[in-house]
């Protein structure tokens, strides 16, 4: 399968002009993930992969439904991660200027420091967006640094997503993840918030926030709760924009975005529609309906 990430910048700007002509209410979210982007794109041929397993290691551990960081560490190296957050706080602090002017000090914290970064980036690895915030409250990491959890945990997030991309990239160079059918990442393990139905033949794609994987996953099944009643699932989205579709299950109440970039005509960068139809958010909460987990967005 071909891999969209990492998109090129060009490509980026076209498709957030595109929905900036819109909704021009999301300029600084945009902005802040633009200025992130350029962080990370910047910093990927810096990274080295630590990822040491064979063909045959890999197929096994996705054979048996288990993601790859379950049990694999990933290596991250202290001062280019600190280098990298530090950076991607600029760039969110430099998108919102009314952002704390505590988050350029955040890379300063006691928690990033040589004696402890390891040891924090070994508990946290497989925390997802909530529980990444309670650690945080829990260390006293947001009174310490004076900002709120949910954005040292969106922070530490960006910046460890370069690593996991490029390792993601290293174990998909020896397997494709056509193997794999669950709602979680194989690589990193994070649930997977947002679909497409791609353009070449309209197989329903998943893509994992964080480190950027894909794989196909069944349209005619519910990728939390495994229901495939079709009597139970539908579909919906806003009149003039049939493109962009919010997917529900009756079994488990949960919703996923979906976007056809068959009706689009091109393949979708999902990162760019995740924050353009955060309507489609509401609108789902409203009818009833849960995310599949709470999307690390900026808002
Ligand atoms: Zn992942
Ligand atoms: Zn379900």
């Amino acid at each position: 399968m071909e891999c969209y990430y990492p998109p090129s910048m060009d490509r980026v700007i076209k498709e957030v002009e595109f929905h900036l002509e819109k909704n021009k209410n999301l300029a600084q979210i945009f902005e802040v993930y633009k200025g992130i982007l350029a962080v990370q794109l910047d910093i990927l041929d810096k990274i080295k992969t630590s990822v040491n397993l064979s063909e045959e290691e890999l197929k096994e551990y996705f054979r048996n439904k288990k993601y790859l960081m379950a049990d694999q560490k990933i290596e991250i190296d202290s001062e280019l991660f600190r280098k990298i957050l530090q950076s991607v706080c600029k760039a969110i602090k430099e998108a919102s200027p009314e952002a704390p002017v505590s988050l350029l000090r955040l890379s300063e914290a006691e928690v990033f420091n040589e004696e402890n970064i390891q040891e924090f980036l070994r508990q946290i690895a497989l925390y997802n967006k909530q529980e990444l915030e309670s650690f945080i409250e829990e260390k006293e990491i947001d009174k310490k640094t004076g900002l709120d959890s949910e954005i040292i945990a969106f922070v530490i997030f960006m910046s460890l997503s370069p690593f996991y991309s490029v390792n993601m990239k290293e174990v998909r160079g020896k397997v494709d993840f056509s193997s794999w059918r669950q709602s979680y990442c194989p690589v990193c393990g994070q649930t997977a918030v947002i679909a497409k139905h791609r353009n070449e033949d309209g197989a329903r794609v998943l893509e994992c926030w964080l480190c950027h994987a894909e794989w196909v996953y069944p349209r005619m099944e519910c990728p939390y709760c495994n229901n495939n009643d079709q009597k139970k699932l539908r579909f919906f989205y806003v009149t003039g924009d049939k493109a962009r579709q919010v997917h529900v299950c009756e079994q488990c109440k949960r919703y996923l975005k979906t976007i056809d970039s068959k009706i689009m005509e091109k393949d979708a960068l999902l990162d760019i529609e995740a924050i353009a139809t955060s309507y489609l958010d509401e609108l789902a909460k409203k009818e009833g309906y849960k995310p599949p987990i709470e999307m690390v967005v900026l808002n």
